[in-house]
Parts: C-alpha cells; sequence; structure tokens
C-alpha cells in the first residue's frame, strides 16, 4: 500500500512540555519542524502538573544547584546518573528565567521576584536545612508552561499534526530513525511522517494502575514504539506512587499542599509523619509518605467509616492563603472528596502517579540502546525527552518539581543536539517499502469487529494486576503471580476483537492500539520488579527490605524479545564536582 508521505528536517511525537521545548529549539532555528499530538497540544498531560518547577533560584532562602544535585541522588536512592543530574541541576536557573522571558505567568513574592516554595525532599547544605527550591505559578505551573511554550512554538512557525495517533517508528536496515506512520483519528487515514530524526515525548503510563493520577491519555504508547523498534525499557520496575491522591478516586493533591503547611494526620489525629520521618515529617520525600500511609492504615489506623485513608489538613492554613496559594486543589478536593480545605480534612490515600523508568537515553536526548553485538551506542536519528525516557535524573525515586524541570532540561538539549545531527546528515535517507509494514498491519488488525476478548475488560483487568501484584508493597510470590496473569492477559488481547462491527469508530481502534501498547508497558514493569530482589526507592519488596548496593546499584534493561532482562552499571561520577557515594537514606 503506497501511502501518503509529509516530509520535515524534525519530527516530535508529543507536545507536552518535553516536545515542545525541543520543538521550539529547532523551529527557532529555521527548521522545517512537526509536532505529532493525539490531543490538541495544550491538553497533553503537562497542563495537570500543578506545585512547580525546581531551581536554586535562592529568592526565598540562599540556595545553590549543588544542594538541589544531593538532594536529587539522595531521593533518586542512588540509582540516578549523576552525570545527569548534575547537568539537570546545574541548567535549572537558566531554565527557568528562560521560561520567564518566555512569558510564564510565574507568581510573584512582594519583591517582584519569582515566587518558591517547599517541596518534599529539598534541603540546604547537603541535608541540613529545608530548601524553599519550587518556582510556582500558583497550583498551574504545568498550565502555565504548557501554553507559554505552545504560543512559543505558534510564532516560531511549528507545524503541528493535532489529533493524530502515532503508531510505529520507520527504520531503515542500518538501523536509523527515518520518522512515523501516523493515524489522523478524525478521518482514520495513515499517513508517513518522514524526517530525518525524531524524538518521541509521549510522557508517561501510570494509567496502566487502576488508581492514578494521570489523564486517560498516559498510555505508554512511546514505550509500545521503542519496545517494538527493538530497543529495551530501562528501570521499569520504579513507579512512583504519590501519597496525597483523592481517597478513592486517585485526583492529585500537590505536595505543595504540604509545601504551604499542611500535614497528615491518622483516625486519632495523629501527625503520624514525626514516627516515620522525624527530620523532615511531612516533607519526606514522595516513596517514604506513601509506606507510612499504607502501614497506618494497615495497623488500623486509616481514617473514615472503612479506615482506608488518612486525613490532609490545611484549615490552619487560613482561607486566604488556601484560595490565592491553593485555588486548584481547592476546587479539586471540593468537586471529588466533597470537602472544603479551608474548614475539612481531605481523605488521600497513594495513588500511581509517575514512570521512573523509560527509553534509555542520555544528557543530549539519544537514545542509548546495547546493539545486537556489543555494548550500547546511540540509535541514529532518535531521540527521547520527558516522562517516556529514562536518563536517568530520578533514579528509583523522583522529587516533586524535578519532572517539571526535566522535561524543560533535556527537552532543549535534544533540540540542540538535534541540531548538531541534522548538520552532519543533510539528506535524507530513503525509506524501505517494508518499513511501514508494522504499523500497517497492527493497523489492519482492528479494521473489522466480530466475537471474542473485549478490550475495556482486558483492561480493566490488567489494572487490578498491577495494583493487587505491584503496588507500594511488593513480595516476590505476590511478582511472579501478577507476570503470569499477565501473560495470560497478553495472550486474551491477541484474541481481543471490537465488538460493535456496525460502529467501528477510530476512538475504538485506538483503545485497542492504546491497550497493547499499555500491556507492553505493564509486562516490562512487573517484570523488571521480579527481577529486582532489594527495596530500593518506589520498589519496596517484603522479602528483600533492604538496599543493596553490592549486587543492585545497577539499571536494569527489559527486551521485548524474550521478556529478557539485563543490567548496566550506575553512572556514579558527575561532569565537574565530587561523586556523592551511596550511604542509608534518612529524612
Ligand atoms: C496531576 C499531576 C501533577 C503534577 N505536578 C507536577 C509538578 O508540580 N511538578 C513537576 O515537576 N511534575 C509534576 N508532575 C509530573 C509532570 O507533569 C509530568 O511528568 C510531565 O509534565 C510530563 O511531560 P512530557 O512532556 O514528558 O509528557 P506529556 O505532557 O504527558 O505529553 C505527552 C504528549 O505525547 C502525546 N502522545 C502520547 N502518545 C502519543 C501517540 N501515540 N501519538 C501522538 N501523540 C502521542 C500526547 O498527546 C502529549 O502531547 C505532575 C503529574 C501529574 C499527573
Amino acid at each position: 500500500m503506497s501511502l501518503p508521505k509529509r516530509t520535515f528536517d524534525a519530527l516530535v511525537i508529543g507536545a507536552g512540555g518535553g516536545g515542545l521545548r525541543a520543538a521550539l529549539q529547532l523551529a527557532d532555528a529555521d527548521l522545517k519542524v512537526a509536532v505529532v499530538s493525539k490531543v490538541f497540544p495544550t491538553r497533553s498531560h503537562t497542563v495537570a502538573a500543578q506545585g512547580g518547577i525546581n531551581a536554586a533560584l535562592g529568592n526565598v532562602s540562599p540556595d545553590n544547584w549543588h544542594w538541589h544535585m544531593y538532594d536529587t541522588i539522595k531521593g533518586s536512592d542512588y540509582l540516578g546518573d549523576q552525570d545527569a543530574i548534575e547537568f539537570m541541576c546545574r541548567a535549572a536557573a537558566q531554565t527557568v528565567r528562560e521560561l520567564e522571558h518566555f512569558g510564564l505567568p510565574f507568581s510573584r513574592l512582594d519583591n517582584g521576584k519569582i515566587y518558591q516554595r517547599t517541596f518534599g525532599g529539598q534541603s540546604t547544605h547537603f541535608g541540613q536545612g529545608q530548601a524553599v527550591r519550587a518556582c510556582a505559578a500558583a497550583d498551574r505551573t504545568g498550565h502555565a508552561m504548557l501554553h507559554t511554550l505552545y504560543q512559543q512554538n505558534i510564532r516560531a512557525k511549528t507545524h503541528f499534526f493535532d489529533e493524530f495517533y502515532a503508531l510505529d517508528l520507520v527504520k531503515d536496515e542500518e538501523g536509523y530513525v527515518l520518522g512515523v506512520v501516523a493515524l489522523e483519528i478524525e478521518t482514520g487515514e495513515p499517513l508517513l511522517i518522514e524526517a530525518r530524526t525524531t524524538l518521541l515525548a509521549t510522557g508517561g503510563a501510570a494509567r496502566i494502575f487502576r488508581t492514578s493520577t494521570n489523564s486517560l491519555i498516559n498510555t505508554g504508547d512511546g514505550l509500545g514504539m521503542a519496545l517494538r523498534a527493538g530497543i529495551p525499557l530501562q528501570d521499569m520496575e520504579f513507579f512512583q506512587f504519590h501519597p496525597t491522591g483523592i481517597a478513592g478516586v486517585g485526583n492529585l493533591i500537590s505536595e505543595a499542599a504540604r509545601g504551604e503547611g499542611g500535614f497528615l494526620v491518622n483516625r486519632h489525629g495523629e501527625r503520624f509523619m514525626q514516627r516515620y520521618a522525624p527530620a523532615t515529617t511531612d516533607l519526606a520525600s514522595r516513596d517514604v509518605v506513601s509506606r507510612a500511609i499504607l502501614t497506618e492504615v494497615r495497623a488500623g489506623n486509616g481514617c473514615g467509616e472503612q479506615g482506608d485513608h488518612v486525613w490532609l489538613k490545611l484549615d490552619h492554613l487560613g482561607a486566604d492563603k488556601i484560595k490565592s496559594r491553593l485555588p486548584g486543589i481547592r476546587d479539586l478536593a471540593r468537586r471529588f472528596a466533597h470537602a472544603d480545605p479551608i474548614d475539612a480534612p481531605i481523605p488521600v490515600f497513594p495513588t500511581a502517579h509517575y514512570m521512573m523508568g523509560g527509553i534509555p537515553s542520555n544528557r543530549h536526548g539519544q537514545v542509548v540502546a546495547p546493539t545486537a553485538t556489543g555494548p550500547e551506542e546511540a540509535v541514529p536519528g532518535l531521540y527521547a525527552v520527558g516522562e517516556c525516557a529514562c536518563v536517568s535524573v530520578h533514579g528509583a525515586n523522583r522529587l516533586g518539581g524535578n519532572s517539571l524541570l526535566d522535561i524543560v532540561v533535556f527537552g532543549r538539549a535534544a533540540g540542540s543536539h538535534m541540531l548538531d545531527y541534522l548538520r552532519e546528515n543533510p539528506y535524507p535517507r530513503p525509506i524501505p517499502r517494508e518499513a511501514t509494514e508494522l504499523a500497517l498491519a497492527r493497523l489492519a488488525r482492528w479494521e473489522r469487529g466480530g466475537q471474542g476478548e473485549s478490550i475495556p475488560k482486558i483492561r480493566e483487568a490488567m489494572r487490578k494486576v498491577m495494583e493487587d501484584h505491584c503496588g507500594v508493597f511488593r513480595s516476590s510470590a505476590g511478582l511472579r503471580e501478577g507476570v503470569d496473569k499477565m501473560q495470560v492477559l497478553r495472550e486474551r488481547f491477541s484474541r481481543a476483537v471490537l465488538h460493535d462491527q456496525s460502529k467501528i469508530f477510530n476512538t475504538a481502534r485506538i483503545e485497542a492500539l492504546e491497550l497493547e501498547n499499555m500491556l507492553q508497558t505493564a509486562l516490562a514493569s512487573i517484570v523488571s520488579a521480579s527481577g529486582r530482589q532489594e527495596s530500593r526507592g518506589a520498589h519496596s519488596q517484603v522479602d528483600f527490605p533492604a538496599r543493596d548496593d553490592k549486587n543492585w546499584l545497577k539499571h536494569s534493561l527489559y527486551f521485548l524479545e524474550g521478556g529478557r532482562l539485563d543490567y548496566k552499571p550506575v553512572r556514579l561520577k558527575p561532569l565537574t564536582v565530587e561523586s556523592f557515594p551511596p550511604v542509608p537514606r534518612t529524612y
């Protein structure tokens, strides 16, 4: 089948903060840049980010990037690569100022400087004091960022393919990535988008869990595309559970609520975090707070009729502060928990939130993967940034405020490196006819309906397996059982069909295509979790409760072929400063 084709210099798949920052770098250099997004760009998930973006500006209290670097490494439970972390923390202040100059409407201090608030796991003097580091636009920082970057891209004449669904990467025999086959959602027509370099910025995948802070679009499509292109996924056992999802619903109550002075209590009114993290209490790292909440609930100290959550109290902050600094959170609490935080506590419980693992990439955004014959190399023409990538700056646990930073720092870096790549590769390479076959075959599978397994049922079953077997606490037996159940679900998926023959809408086809990506992501995650015999950051294994630096200070790599696992060492050497060697992690 011959496909309609559009040709660009550079292609960006994903219009969140990561994709848009990279696209802007390229478009400002007068290149022909395409951005593909399955939703209208400003509906990308970055829009939901609430609390802030970290940068050691020191506007509220003394701060510097080296302390930020220390906090990020400690927060990562020493699994983060220290060269990438140094790069990110050093670049933070300049990146935030650049966003301000692009027009991002940050909240202001009385002296006119950018407003900053406290977030979990942030310190001064290498763990001695409490840093105030998260730069915020009220509690709608991601919204402000996404709209600013979108408007800048419009100015720079980036070409947008809105509501186009990327199916699979296009590669030649030598492994060069040459674009993507996408589906126009409105018409159902496939389109080949050819480019000399392609960036994956497709965001996270926490929708593989039943209760999640993520929007419905976070289905791991970029991860599926990478796996099918022969690229392994890194550190997929590390999914972050945010401590304060609204109980039973999952919507996020940002850490900003605790950063502004809110605290957690159990059914006895006790501020229980004082027992689990005496130095930092409610502002300990997220993995620590999530485990504490679960332990309280399991010990019978939970709140409400079922005793299945704890309370987040904000009422002591006063109505003025809640209305000015946390208006979105108040709105969410009223709408989804029927509790106005001005006078009532919010019921909260840990909820799947953020994927620390992803497509292995370096600090230039290049995708790096082991070759068939030897060590890892950059995949020619392919880049990945944002939540779908694993640089790795978050290691085993991400600090709040570091993802918005990650996406813009590495989005910018990837854009710059893609410019170099384009200079070195000035001519398009021919696309072999068979390069589009995988995408078209996957699409053709969902053109007709019939009798068979149902997509929504398999999706719900997958989410339950992840919640039951791969949650905050994991065990060897539970993970093994989870892997078996997930393999059965994959089998069932191979027999799935779209049910109502007379009404096969493109949205139903996309749900099926998304489920394939989610199942591959879920299997990568649970297999990787099953492999790691230690507890580190967000991976808390009850049969191996201690961190084991001797055997497990390494990144996992999951390969689609055979569901195989491999490992590679953590990069402990920073770029210019001394390394922070692993030490016991307490808050
Ligand atoms: C509720 C919430 C609050 C948060 N608050 C904060 C915070 O305060 N601070 C912080 O640092 N982090 C925060 N985070 C995390 C942070 O927002 C995200 O990690 C980050 O915004 C991800 O950006 P991204 O560019 O990688 O992807 P996204 O913004 O998720 O964008 C992904 C893009 O990929 C596109 N896409 C995906 N698949 C396809 C496909 N198949 N075809 C075409 N397009 C596709 C989508 O349309 C979208 O445009 C929060 C997260 C949540 C869920």
